[in-house]
């Protein structure tokens, strides 16, 4: 049996970091394989050198060296044994080298592609899984790196920014790697963030898609465990920032998982859940900052708590766009196309609601405005007058059952009355394990704080970990 054990940018932001990293993965503690974001910060530099080189032609050495610099640092930190330390600078020349040359190509011709910028990108996860390697054999524990644009994570096309794996040829695909790592009496180190084209071309699986990896890597492990950690204790009640109360859920479905993931809770990549539909493997939200605490467990099927509401999630950035025009609820197939004129400029729906004479499309306030561009410019007779309203929150109440238990959206209803925030909108039912409301941004918080407090109570223990 092995865990896959996911080590997110943030804890590897230092030399102690590091070691901290490693040493979840070392001698003691059972087979595991780790899957590992690059240091934190260097996404964003890869990228802003990426487009410095691309836009202005700059000469992309200085900035790679800085990047070299940033890990050599880490390395000399971290590691004591000399053979290690040339090994691992070995890997860097490599790594690097090849780093400057393609921004060197893309400095010179002014060009790029999706599939070369997501090589640029993936040099980060590249150089952190070795840095880890090295950290794992410096302690005497022996580890392998797998790079992910050779193992079978091949996308089934698209953009290659953010892809995803096409998960029946990676089941075959990856099978070698995987009889490899099980066999092996070493740790084997999966590079996050990016697989391959079906071409063999780097692609990305989006930013910050290395949870999205770890969970294909546990797919094709077989793992008994998948555990993810972070700079967060776990999934809280509400997001700590915004309400103070806030405390660590224990216990959390996916579906619920999933819903907080949507509506606005940064905890976990949305896509994690998709290599696991199938499988019944644990994931767990752990705490680097406090490995004693137990963090958040997601298991396949939920239960439910006396009170139903687990979590509050609040989206401070939605708009609704409303399109109303003579007739529109008599006319088949009109959200269709509008949700293709939308979906061809790349943009989202999060939620829809419609009347006689209305359809509300709830959608991140950033896109609103091209929403309407888009809409009014398609020239659809029935589209008369689209306008987006954009100071808007989108709260969210989590919990299995919530559908089926009478009285919580009575109760929903009285608190935000009680306290003074007008409902635009509530909606139920689409789910079983959320209700969603929309109001006004500015009684989001008041809103979210007195429903915590109606629902959960005041707290007088000490404040969660890293909060
Ligand atoms: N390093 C990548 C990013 O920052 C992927 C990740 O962190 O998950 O987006
Ligand atoms: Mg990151």
């Amino acid at each position: 049996m092995i865990r896959v054990i996911k080590l997110g940018g943030s804890c590897l932001k230092d030399g102690p970091s590091v070691l901290k990293a490693a040493g979840l993965a070392g001698a003691g503690r059972g087979k595991a394989a780790l899957v590992v974001s690059a240091v934190q910060g260097v996404t964003d530099l890869l990228l802003e050198a990426y487009q410095t080189v691309l836009h202005q032609g700059k000469d992309p050495a200085p900035v790679v060296a800085r990047i070299r610099q940033k890990h050599e640092a880490l390395a000399n930190e971290c590691l004591a044994r000399k053979e290690v330390r040339d090994g691992l600078e070995a890997r860097f020349s490599g790594i690097f080298g090849t780093l400057e040359r393609v921004l060197l190509g893309i400095s010179c011709t002014g060009e790029s592609t999706g599939t070369i910028k997501a090589r640029v990108l993936s040099c980060g996860e590249r150089a952190s899984a070795f840095l880890l390697a090295a950290a794992l054999e410096d302690a005497g524990t022996g580890a392998r790196v797998y790079e992910t644009d050779k193992v079978g994570l091949a996308t089934g096309g698209g953009d290659p920014e953010n892809g995803s794996v096409d998960l029946g040829g990676f089941d075959r695909l990856f099978r070698p790697a995987a009889e490899a790592v099980l066999a092996a009496d070493e740790v084997a180190v999966f590079t996050g963030f990016f697989g391959s084209t079906p071409d063999g071309k780097v692609s990305l699986f989006g930013r910050n898609g290395s949870d999205y990896s770890a969970a294909v890597i546990a797919r094709g492990l077989g793992a008994s465990r998948l555990e993810i950690w972070k700079d967060v204790p776990g999934f809280m009640t509400a997001d700590p920032r915004l309400v103070h109360e806030a405390r660590l859920i224990p216990r959390l479905s996916r579906k619920e998982a999933a819903e907080l993931s949507y509506f606005g809770a940064k905890i976990l990549h949305p896509k994690t859940w998709v290599p696991l539909e199938d499988r019944p493997v644990p994931v767990e939200i752990r705490s680097f900052d406090d490995e004693r605490s137990p963090g958040t467990v997601i298991l396949p099927r939920g239960e439910r708590t006396p009170g139903i509401v687990k979590s509050f999630s609040l989206n401070r950035d939605v708009a609704v766009l409303r399109v109303s025009g003579p007739g529109i609820g008599g006319q088949p197939g009109i959200i269709g196309r509008i949700g293709s004129l939308l979906a061809a400029r790349g943009i989202n729906i999060l939620t829809v609601l419609t009347s006689q004479t209305c359809i509300n499309l709830i959608l991140a306030s950033a896109e609103a405005g091209q929403a309407v561009k888009v809409l009014g410019e398609a020239g659809e007779e029935t589209l008369r007058l689209i306008e987006a309203e954009e100071d808007l929150s989108l709260l969210a109440a989590v919990g299995e059952g919530i559908r089926e238990t009478c009285g919580v959206a009575g109760r929903i209803f009285s608190v935000l009355s009680g306290a003074g925030v007008n409902m635009e909108f509530f909606s139920s039912g689409a789910s079983d394990a959320a209700v969603y409301m929309l109001i006004k941004r500015t009684g989001a918080e008041k809103a979210i704080n007195s429903l915590h407090r109606h629902f959960f109570g005041a707290w007088d223990g000490p404040s969660p970990a890293g909060c």
